[in-house]
Parts: structure tokens; C-alpha cells; sequence
């Protein structure tokens, strides 16, 4: 599942649920939007690339 952070906008993924966000540490997390999914996705293709 990829979560948001409504504090500082941090996309990530993770298997299990957080409550945390691992960038900012605040307890504003939320499931990602699709909109945010995709966003998301075409960073981790770009970055696999860039490898
Ligand atoms: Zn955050």
C-alpha cells in the first residue's frame, strides 16, 4: 500500500500499516490518492533508471 503525508507530502510504500511518517515523524498519514499512486510509481521507474 503507498501512504501520504499530510504534513510535509511524503510519498512511500510500505506492506504493513504505519502511523508514522518515516520523513517527517508526524501522525498525519493517510492512503495515497490515485492521483498520488501514479505519481509515485513513475518516481520509482525513474529512479530504477536511473540506476
Ligand atoms: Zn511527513
Amino acid at each position: 500500500m503507498v501512504y501520504a503525508c499530510d504534513s510535509c507530502h511524503f510519498l512511500f510504500y510500505r506492506a504493513s500499516p504505519v502511523k508514522q511518517c518515516p520523513d517527517c515523524g508526524k501522525e498525519s498519514i493517510r492512503k495515497a490518492t490515485q492521483e498520488e499512486i501514479q505519481e509515485f510509481e513513475q518516481r520509482t521507474e525513474t529512479n530504477l533508471w536511473d540506476e
